[in-house]
């Protein structure tokens, strides 16, 4: 559960990484592309991990 960073709706699905709910993402890619990027930005530099391992972890790919 959380509280989606664009449509500020509470989603059951909603990554805590991305702040944004699927519907977004699927609706809006340009509106959540930036929270993608700097989600995997962040995800990099806390736990120094490459681009693909975090790739990895997504459940939900675009
Ligand atoms: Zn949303």
């Amino acid at each position: 559960m959380g509280i989606c960073s664009i449509c500020k709706k509470e989603k059951p699905f909603l990554s805590k990484v991305l702040k944004v709910c699927l519907d977004c993402i699927r609706e809006k890619p340009k509106d959540t592309l930036p929270f993608i990027k700097k989600a995997h930005q962040e995800a990099r530099e806390r736990y120094n991990l490459p681009v693909f391992f975090a790739e990895s972890q997504k459940r939900h790919k675009m």
